[in-house]
């Protein structure tokens, strides 16, 4: 499933392709993915100007010029890949064309083609000024990328939170596309015990206690470094055949249970929290 990092790539390798382009031609191959696609879907896209590229939490956002947002989610398995020429779905000789779902062919000639093995990605088109009171949107938390995200939000979240730092980290509702192995891994940059109440990171007065300033400011560093491989490995991509999406990351804890801990030697555990795993070092995160 891509992570916040992977939609970001996605994210500016679409904005240098799509930003500035008009939608000549949009083709789906079928009425729904994860939801159906919206009505007349095509039809409501086609000679929309794309003006911008946005993402919140793992949504991917266009505005076009029209009066609508179109909205893109990756789901588990989606992808996608440029074009730079025109070919019919299935594209000849592409491989899993099979699973090529949805073209838009750009005025600028290039092709935009979502590919989705499992389908539960998702697209949909929102009025502009619905947009921040969607349901999809409305109630998601701060943007760990974001300029407002340090210490002292981490601590205005936390505060009086009983929950186990992993589980307010993953609280959607709080903090906006963080995921599993990205929590494992800031925690454990951190020092910091994923089983370790929530609020235990507030002082007393409601101020960040020097943990919560470090975690939050690693969280943002192991995003960035992320985003920073996954932009190299867009570049790499660029040069076969143009995917955009997934990418090899070394991580520290996460995937690692009974190997040595890179920082203390000792071993890396799995347990359960809240039906996910968790990976971490009992020796060096307390
Ligand atoms: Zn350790």
């Amino acid at each position: 499933m891509p992570e916040l990092p992977e939609v970001e790539t996605v994210r500016r390798g679409l904005e240098a392709a799509m930003v500035g382009a008009r939608l000549a031609a949009v083709k789906q191959r079928r009425p729904d993915l994860r939801f159906p696609f919206p009505e007349r879907f095509a039809e409501r896209l086609i000679g929309q100007r794309v003006e911008a590229l946005r993402r919140r939490a793992k949504y991917l956002i266009a505005d076009l010029d029209g009066a609508e947002v179109l909205i893109m989610h990756l789901g588990m398995s989606g992808s996608f890949r440029i074009e730079q020429a025109r070919g019919p779905i299935p594209g000849a000789g592409v491989k899993n064309s099979l699973h090529d779902h949805v073209a838009f062919d750009l005025s600028t000639g290039a092709r935009i083609v979502y590919n989705d093995p499992r389908r539960f990605g998702f697209m949909q088109l929102i009025p502009r000024p619905e947009f921040a009171g969607h349901p999809l949107f409305h109630n998601i938390g701060i943007e760990p990328l974001g300029d407002e995200f340090d210490g002292a939000t981490l601590a205005r979240l936390f505060a009086g939170k009983t929950t186990s730092l992993k589980a307010a980290l993953l609280d959607q509702t709080l903090i906006a596309g963080l995921g599993n192995i990205y929590v494992c891994e800031a925690l454990h940059r951190a020092g910091l015990s994923p089983r370790r109440a929530a609020g235990s990171l507030v002082r007393k007065d409601g101020t960040p206690s020097a943990r919560a300033t470090r975690l939050a400011r690693v969280i943002r560093a192991v995003l960035n470094e992320a985003v920073a491989a996954g932009g190299s490995s867009l570049r790499d991509h660029r040069k076969t055949d143009g995917a955009l999406g997934y990418f090899q990351h070394s991580f520290r804890v996460y995937g690692r249970d009974l190997e040595p801990c890179a920082r203390c030697g000792g071993a890396v555990r799995r347990i359960a929290q809240a039906g996910r795993a968790t990976f971490y070092c009992g020796g060096c995160q307390r």
